[in-house]
C-alpha cells in the first residue's frame, strides 16, 4: 500500500513542484482571469505545466485549485462548478506523474477577503466553502490537502477543520511570511511568527508545518523559517520559496532568480532537515530540474540520518 505522505518524508525529503500561476500566464493566461476553471476548459495546458514538474522530478504536484473555493470562483460566475473544477484539478495533477507513485497535493489558497468585522464574510461562509472544497479534492483522490498562503490563524484553523472534516490523509498547513522591514525578521501580514504557526498547527491536528510565497523569503531565509518551526514543533516541515523578489517590467511581473541562484541554498535547506522543498512564484520546471540531483546526492550521502529523521 502506498504510504503516507508524512510517513515517506520522515524516510527522505521529497521533492516538490513550482509555480503554477505564473506557468499558467505564459500558457495564456490573462491577469485577472480563472486559473481553476482552465482544469475544465484547457485541462491539457494545466496538464502539460504539470507533466513538465513531474519529468523535472518533482514528486509531490499542487492541484490547481488555488482560487478553486466558492466564494472564489463566484468571482469569475464560476461558482456553480466547485467540484468539477477540483476533482478535474485532482486528475490532472495525478495524470501528470504518469505510472510513477507521486503525491498529488489538494490546494486550498485563501478565500481572498476578510472575516467580520473587518470584512464582509462570516466564519460559517468561508467555513462551508473550504468544506465543499476540501470534499471535492478528498473526493477526487488527492493523497493530502495544502491550505497555503495564509497570513491568518483563524483562516487557517477553518481549513485545517475542513480538511480534516473531508477525511483528507494528511493536512498541510502553509503561512506566507513577509521579512520586516528592518530585514531583522519575518512574519505574516497579519502579525503571525512561525513559532507561533507551528504550535497552533501541532495543537490542532495539522501533519505538517510549512511556508510559501511571501516577500523577500529566499531560500536562505527559508532555511531559517524551519530552524524556526523545528524549534517549536516535532511535525516535519515542508517549504516553498519564491524565485526570489517580483519587480515590475513593463507592466509584467517579473522573478529574477535563476535556478541556478536558488539552488545554491537548497543544501543548507536540507541540512537544516525540511521534508518537502518546492518552490513558489516565478519558479519554473528548470527550477524544479535544478533541484534534484542536490536532493539525490543528499540522500545518497546519508545525510538525512544525521538531520535525526524519525523512521
Ligand atoms: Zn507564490
Amino acid at each position: 500500500m502506498k504510504k503516507l505522505l508524512q510517513e515517506v518524508i520522515l524516510e527522505r525529503p521529497l521533492l516538490g513542484d513550482g509555480a503554477m500561476g505564473t506557468q499558467l500566464m505564459i500558457a495564456g493566461l490573462a491577469q485577472g482571469n480563472c486559473g481553476e476553471a482552465w482544469n475544465l476548459s484547457h485541462p491539457e495546458k494545466v496538464l502539460a505545466i504539470q507533466r513538465r514538474y513531474a519529468e523535472a522530478g518533482s514528486e509531490c504536484i499542487i492541484t490547481n485549485t488555488f482560487g478553486g473555493s466558492r466564494i472564489m470562483l463566484n468571482r469569475h460566475s464560476n461558482a456553480d462548478h466547485v467540484a468539477e473544477i477540483n476533482k478535474a484539478g485532482v486528475a490532472i495533477a495525478r495524470q501528470a506523474f504518469g505510472d510513477r507513485e507521486g503525491y498529488v497535493l489538494g490546494d486550498i489558497g485563501p478565500f481572498g477577503g476578510l472575516m467580520v468585522p473587518f470584512g464582509e464574510f462570516t466564519e460559517a461562509q468561508v467555513q462551508s466553502a473550504f468544506e465543499e472544497q476540501a470534499a471535492a479534492l478528498v473526493e477526487g483522490g488527492a493523497d493530502a490537502i495544502i491550505i497555503e498562503t495564509q497570513t491568518s490563524l483563524e483562516e487557517l484553523l477553518i481549513g485545517i477543520n475542513a480538511a480534516k472534516a473531508a477525511g483528507a490523509k494528511c493536512v498541510i498547513g502553509s503561512m506566507a511570511y513577509d521579512v520586516t522591514l528592518d530585514g531583522s525578521t519575518f512574519r505574516t501580514m497579519m502579525g503571525v511568527d512561525p513559532e507561533r504557526a507551528a504550535e497552533f498547527m501541532e495543537e490542532h491536528g495539522a501533519n505538517i508545518v510549512a511556508l510559501n510565497c511571501g516577500t523577500g523569503m529566499e531560500m536562505e531565509r527559508a532555511r531559517m523559517a524551519v530552524e524556526r518551526y523545528k524549534s517549536a514543533t516535532g511535525l516535519p516541515v515542508m517549504v516553498q520559496p519564491n524565485a526570489g523578489k517580483p519587480r515590475l517590467e513593463n507592466m509584467k511581473v517579473v522573478y529574477d532568480e535563476s535556478p541556478e541562484q536558488m539552488v545554491k541554498g537548497l543544501l543548507p535547506l536540507l541540512q537544516s532537515g525540511v521534508n518537502i522543498v518546492g518552490a513558489c512564484c516565478g519558479s519554473t520546471p528548470d527550477h524544479i530540474r535544478a533541484f534534484r540531483p542536490v536532493i539525490d546526492e543528499f540522500i545518497r550521502s546519508g545525510g538525512i540520518q544525521s538531520n535525526g529523521a524519525q523512521a
